[in-house]
């Protein structure tokens, strides 16, 4: 069991460091050319890995160009050539109707908003975020996804546990310039060694700063249970 600094914006600190150290080139994992093409990634992203996501779009991305395109795919046309992701229907009928709206309200543009991205349907905050961080260069939140969940709350950052909190709390305690990379960094460390089974702490760069380490300690602050 590490022990945090105190305060929390030390602890962030420290950690950003060591993992910018540790992922000199952390970013997003996702393929896309364009933001549309961004925004359809990030929908079929929800629950599902990037891997499979860019598999199925590298021939998606091939058949549909434009918002026209995919609004007026037949809905079965759509859910079957996405039909490897999770929750294949409702995400094709989320990318139909948000590229009828971007086709008839936004002239064909992915909007540059929060509010009329979170219009959008299947369109949250945090894929708002990311369209608007990797599409408009638009840095005006932090995104935060099971990864950041988890390691934030395991690291002593955040006691808040949905992601709308998690969000709020780290804008406090997060740089500004780091908002973006800090998601990614998150992500880069949560994939590589503190996953969400059976994190590799012995091998981990944050071990002595984090107090659900295992070594000597015994309860996973993520869930808040003993591991
Ligand atoms: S791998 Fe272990 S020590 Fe490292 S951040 Fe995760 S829980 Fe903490």
């Amino acid at each position: 069991m590490g022990t945090p600094l105190e305060p929390r914006e030390e602890q962030v600190e420290e950690v950003l460091d060591r993992l910018y150290e540790e992922y000199p080139d952390s970013t997003i994992s996702l393929n896309y050319s364009n933001r549309l093409e961004l925004l359809i990634a990030v929908i079929l992203s929800a629950q599902c890995t990037d891997e499979r996501v860019n598999e199925v779009c590298a021939d998606l991305f091939e058949t549909y160009e434009t918002p026209e395109e995919y609004a007026n795919a037949p809905q079965e046309e759509l859910a079957e050539a996405i039909n490897s992701i999770t929750y294949y229907n409702s995400k094709a009928e989320y990318i139909r109707s948000s590229c009828a709206d971007i086709a008839e309200k936004h002239g064909g543009e992915v909007p540059d908003t929060m509010s009329a991205l979170t219009d959008l349907a299947g369109v949250g905050r945090k894929t708002a975020n990311v369209v608007l961080q990797h599409g408009h260069d638009v840095v005006e939140g932090i995104v935060v996804d099971t990864h950041v969940q988890r390691l934030t709350r395991r690291l002593a950052i955040t006691e808040e546990e949905s992601p709308t909190k998690i969000e709020q709390d780290l804008l406090d305690v997060v740089p500004e310039d780091d908002w973006q990379q800090f998601t990614h960094l998150m992500i880069d460390h949560g994939r590589a060694t503190c996953t969400a089974i059976n994190p590799d702490c012995g091998d981990c760069v944050l071990a002595d700063i984090c107090p659900s380490e295992k070594g000597d300690g015994d309860v996973d602050l993520a869930s808040g249970e003993a591991w």
